[in-house]
Order: structure tokens, then sequence, then C-alpha cells
């Protein structure tokens, strides 16, 4: 009896019938009906506005209540705003929190291990984006919740578990139904923030996982293939900060500069201003420097190494040392900061001259940033 020697391809888990179809119907739908119905009926401002909050809540009970508050616990909220997210994302129709966070974690933890993370973006757009979600490649761990333990004594967590489905029907067929009801327009009403809606924060939220690891930039870590990029943090209420995100997953925030989009910070910070947030987690300033710092170095010692100049050796060592005097001049910097805010703060009393050593040394610090910038630019 002859053998074959060509080794058969593993054949593909079972097709997940109901995800699919919820998928398809929910993107026909919404794509075909969306102008056909502008076409021949006008939407007014009430359901316009009505779509754009639903959608907003959709997304945001998403970015910060099921990743940034149960996944990552980078900040602590009361029950009712921990219920008003659980509803909003039944609403959004991704999972129970418990699965969704559970999923997340082992994203975290195994990133890019095709093997693990449920949605390796190595694996590709398709897969991350929704193909991971289409046949049973998860079935082996469905119900392995061994993860999120400190999730299930949440009893918020476990109540939208228990009736996850009760809440996605109730939902996506009460909120519709409502908004027509008070528009005056039920058909245009399913029809937008019924299905349109439902399809927007669907892919918005697996651009996070597709996107936000395929393109954009590396500034913290190139350790895995999460990615900055501000245009899919305009789509994804600023989780396009997916870089900083996975080098510093427990900071409530995802953009770290002022001017960058990240309306699911701001949500947090402005509930914590009111009392309704607290024990909102920061990566200290000078873990971020060191790693900015860290990723520069790497960057150009693989530029210089790729180019053939004759004084290579020489302008390798001469970036060590920049980098080591980067090193020295930032924890200076930041050392006498923080002294300068525990006195502020009551915490230390100190008689040295605080401000004046800040002062100085925060200018040895800008002027060695300044001398590392204009070295590395070179070679850039
Ligand atoms: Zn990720
Ligand atoms: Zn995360």
């Amino acid at each position: 009896m002859k053998i074959s020697k060509i080794a058969k391809t593993p054949a593909k888990p079972k097709i997940i019938w109901l995800n699919t179809l919820v998928f398809a119907i929910t993107f026909i739908v919404a794509v075909l009906g969306l102008p056909v119905y502008c076409y021949f009926y006008d939407y007014n401002l009430a359901t316009i506005i009505m779509f754009l909050l639903a959608t907003a809540f959709c997304g945001m009970s998403i970015t910060a209540g099921y990743h940034r508050l149960w996944s990552h616990r980078a900040y602590e909220t009361n029950i009712i705003i921990r219920f008003i997210f659980a509803v909003g994302g039944a609403f959004a129709i991704q999972n129970s929190a418990l699965h969704w966070c559970s999923d997340h974690r082992v994203h975290h933890r195994h990133v890019d291990d095709n093997d693990i993370d449920p949605y390796s973006a190595k694996k590709g757009f398709w897969y991350s984006h929704i193909g991971w979600m289409l046949r049973e490649y998860q079935a082996h761990r469905y119900h392995d919740y061994k993860n999120v333990k400190d999730l299930q004594r949440d009893p918020i967590v476990r109540w939208q578990h228990k009736y996850y489905l009760a809440l996605v029907l109730i939902t996506n067929f009460g909120f519709p139904l409502l908004t027509g009801i008070i528009t005056g327009s039920i058909i245009g009403s399913f029809l937008l923030i019924g299905f349109v809606r439902l399809v927007v924060s669907h892919h918005v939220t697996f651009f996070i996982n597709s996107l936000a690891h395929l393109w954009g930039t590396q500034p913290y870590s190139n350790k895995n293939t999460a990615r900055d990029n501000p245009l899919v943090a305009l789509l994804t209420y600023g989780e396009g900060y997916h870089n900083f995100h996975h080098a510093f997953e427990f900071d409530y925030r995802n953009a770290i500069k002022w001017w960058q989009f990240d309306p699911t910070k701001w949500l947090i910070k402005s509930l914590s201003y009111v009392g309704l947030a607290k024990n909102l987690k920061k990566c200290p300033e000078v873990r971020i420097a060191r790693s900015i710092a860290a990723q520069q170095l790497n960057k150009t010692q693989d530029r210089l190494s790729s180019l053939s100049l004759p004084d290579k050796e020489e302008l390798i060592e001469k970036l060590q040392n920049e980098y080591e005097l980067l090193l020295i001049k930032m924890s200076d910097f930041y050392r006498i900061k923080k002294a300068r805010l525990d006195t502020a703060k009551g915490l230390v009393i100190d008689n040295i001259d605080l401000y004046g050593q800040y002062n100085e040394l925060k200018k040895c610090w800008f002027e060695q940033q300044k001398s590392w910038q204009t070295f590395i630019h070179q070679y850039a």
C-alpha cells in the first residue's frame, strides 16, 4: 500500500453560523437599506442625533467599560456606571463582558502568538478583524474563565453574563423602537439605530484588533505588532494609540498627549472629576520616556548597522554614549520633579532649594534631549 507523501492541510474548524449570519445580514441590510431608504424618505435631525448617541454609547461602553475598566482594571467606578456599560456592551452585541475580557486578557498575554492569541494580527487583516469569530477556532477554551475570576466577583458582570441574550434582544429592539416612537419614524429608526449603528460599532471595535496591529508607528515598543495611529484613534474613541496601550496596558489612557484624540480617557477623567471614577492608574512619566528613548536607540542602531559608513563603529559608540547621558539626565529630572510634587503635597518637608534645582535639571534634560534628537535624526 502506497503512503502519500503529501501532508494533509488540517481541516478548518466548523463555521459558527449564528455569528456569520448576524454579521452578514446586519451588514447587507445596513449597506443596501440605508441608501434606498434615504432615496425615498428623509431622516429627521432627532433620529440622526439619536443614531450618533447610540453609536457612541455602544462604542464607549466597550472602550471605557469592557476594555479599560474590566479587562485592565485601569480605574474603578460605581455600580450605576458599571450597569450602564453592561447595557451598552450588550447593545453592541460583542458577547458578555466576562467573555470579552477573557479573550482580551489572553490577547495581551500571548499577543501575536498564532496558536494562543485569539485574534493574532500575524494571521492577517481578515482573521484579526472578523475571521476569528466566524469559525470554532476558540471552541477548546470557550467556557474557560480562569483568567477573569476577579470579574466574576462583580455582580454586574455576573448579571450581564447570565442575562446576556435577553439584554441583547431588549436593547436592540427596545432602543430603535423607542426612538422610532419618539421621532415618528419606526422603519427609519430600526434601519439607522438598529442596523447601521450595530455595523458601525462592530467594525470600529474590530479595527482595534486588525488595523491597530497592522498600520501605524511603534514609538514605545516593537516587541509586538501593536501600533499607534491617530486615524484609527479617531474611529475607535482613542483606542488607536495601541502601541502605547500594549506597552502600558494598565494605564487608563491610550493617548498621553493633550492634543491626541482619546475621548475614552476624557470620559474616565470627567467621571473622576464628579466623583464617579477613582484610582485612575497612570504609568510613571519616567518609564514612558525611557521606553521612547530605548525604542529610538534600537531603531538608530539598526539603521546605522545597515549603512556602509567608514566611521560606523565610532558612530555606534557615540550613539550609545549619548543614550546613556540621556538616561542620566532623564532620571535626574524626573527624580527632582517627584520630590517637588511630594513637597507640594506636604508628603516631604525639605529645606533644600528644590525650585532652583528643578529648573537646573530640567534645563539639562532638555538640552540633552535636543542633542540626542539632532544625533538620531541624522540617521532616521
Ligand atoms: Zn491589541
Ligand atoms: Zn487592552
